[in-house]
């Protein structure tokens, strides 16, 4: 790339203000929340509106150039890491909540808007946003769009998914077109969770929910994450469906314990938070049969929320929980992998059992309700292969959920981290059909390049690109990107 050349050419578009080269600023962008993988970009851009975008993916087009796009930088797969011969666009600037359309139940949103803003900013007409990343007071819906973000809240709601009902892109080829759900091939759906690889998110419609008329919350300590993993699956056994479950272990307690204070229950292997929204006479009833439950199951103290501030000291725990851990770690690996419920005392003790036999430390916080795992994997960066021992015991946590039937993310994405990965879920013919999917909308190779897949892509000329294995592609009846 001729960044002087590529660099003046955005300064026209941009203006000095929207382009980056100073190496010491570049240096602001060279990760995510996955800081093991790094890479300068060589120019950042922070374009303002969907036209300055295209103008951008145009100008790399024409060049040749690879291009990321980044919201927050929050993700935690590696999927905004730049590329060092390659253009960075951050949505950062791109802020606007554009339209609150109450009647009709949603709203548009510029990519760079923070999550948590759409629920602040439709809450005085009793909506909000219901996907509730960790992540979401700082987290962009352009990046939550490309990971297809969950969060606590979403065994009862769902995931973004769910809630976004079309989205303004740039193509590759420059083009500005709108996704929604009309009829023929469902390509908003497939551009949700493509982690950015198909285009570039200018403008999102996101559906607005209710306000529950009420919550409740409760926190259940037991003595084993055996017991706490009982009562999760006598609640949902009962048929009880609640607004979020989630669980932390003794390591992560300790970890929350000395970051943010929550006064967690002394003694406890593993606490269960429980919350129930919706009408109130339906929530009062299950409640109770929750809070029966989790006794039942072995729980030695149940506290419950009386008010909306003892409600947020209860989820100030868990929501900090993984940046919590570098209180009690310099170094540590988010893990994501996905398991069905019932799985959940096998698998837990399969990884107390790795953690034990290597001497990594991991921490185990999860959505329980939908078997979404967060084992933190902690390691000193300091002491030599200290990462590789905890990338080793990471992999080995994957290929245990793939052995349950699970999955190796179920909200973080695959981006850089779990690329390796992908070949143990799917077949090459699986992965050359996505990588179909991604060439039709990509066929040069620049949009995010490097991510997601194991393999060279099948378009464009890149070196020891596999050819042929598609059978369609074998067979003649499909040609080679
Ligand atoms: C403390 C913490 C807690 C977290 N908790 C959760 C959680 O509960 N649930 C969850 O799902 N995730 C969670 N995450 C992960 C992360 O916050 C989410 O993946 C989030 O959606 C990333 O948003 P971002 O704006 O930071 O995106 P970035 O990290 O900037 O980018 C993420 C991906 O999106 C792409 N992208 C960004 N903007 C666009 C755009 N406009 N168009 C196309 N592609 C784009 C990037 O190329 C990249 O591949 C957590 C992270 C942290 C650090």
């Amino acid at each position: 790339m001729d960044v002087a050349a590529m660099a003046a050419r955005f300064t026209e578009l941009l203006g000095a203000e929207g382009v980056i080269t100073d190496p010491v600023r570049l240096r602001t962008y060279e990760c995510d929340g996955l800081t093991y993988h790094r890479a300068t970009p060589g120019i950042v851009v922070l374009p303002g509106d969907a036209g300055q975008v295209a103008a951008i993916v145009r100008e790399c087009a024409a060049a040749g150039v690879p291009y990321v796009a980044r919201g927050s930088g929050t993700g935690l797969s590696g999927g905004a890491l730049p590329r060092t011969d390659g253009v960075l666009i951050v949505t950062s600037r791109m802020r606007r909540i554009l339209e609150i359309d109450i009647a009709n139940e949603r709203a548009v949103v510029e990519p760079g808007v923070i999550n948590l803003d759409v629920s602040r900013a439709v809450r005085p007409h009793g909506y909000y946003y219901a996907p509730d990343p960790s992540s979401q007071q700082i987290c962009s819906i352009g990046g939550n769009v490309a990971e297809n973000s969950g969060g606590a809240h979403c065994l009862k709601y769902g995931f973004t998914a769910h809630h976004v009902l079309a989205c303004e892109v740039v193509t590759p080829d420059g083009e500005i077109v709108t996704l929604d759900d009309g009829p023929g091939y469902d390509l908003l759906g497939t551009f949700i969770g493509a982690e950015g690889t198909l285009g570039i998110t200018t403008k999102i419609t996101v559906r607005l929910t209710r306000l529950p008329e009420t919550v409740q919350t409760l926190l259940a300590a037991f003595d084993s994450m055996e017991a706490g993993g009982a009562a999760v699956s006598a609640i949902i056994g009962a048929g009880v469906v609640p607004a979020a479950i989630e669980m932390m272990d003794a390591l992560s307690i300790e970890a929350a314990e000395a970051s943010v204070q929550c006064g967690y229950p002394p003694g406890a292997g593993a606490v269960l938070i429980v919350e129930l929204d919706g009408p109130a006479a339906e929530v009062e009833e299950q409640f109770e049969e929750v809070e029966r439950l989790c006794r039942e199951a072995g729980s030695f103290e149940i506290r419950i929320a009386a008010d909306d501030t003892a409600r947020a000291l209860i989820w100030t725990g868990r929501k900090s929980a993984f940046a919590a851990v570098g209180r009690i770690s310099p170094a540590y690996i988010v893990q994501d992998g996905v398991i069905p419920r019932t799985a959940l005392p096998q698998v837990l003790a399969r990884i107390d059992e790795l953690s034990r036999g290597s001497g990594v430390r991991v921490a185990n916080v999860f959505h329980a309700g939908d078997g979404n795992l967060h084992p933190l994997v902690l390691f000193d960066d300091g002491e030599p292969g200290a990462g590789e021992r905890a990338e080793a015991v990471s992999g080995q946590i994957l290929d245990l959920c793939i052995e349950h039937g699970g999955s190796i993310t179920g909200e973080h994405g695959v981006g850089v981290d779990k690329s390796r990965h992908m070949t143990r879920m799917f077949t090459d013919v699986d992965l050359d059909t996505m990588q179909m999917v991604r060439c039709a909308f990509d066929p040069a190779g620049l949009c995010n390049p490097g991510k997601v897949f194991p393999t060279p892509r099948l378009c464009g000329e890149v070196p020891g690109v596999r050819k042929g294995v598609h059978p369609l592609v074998a067979s003649g009846q499909a040609e080679q990107f």
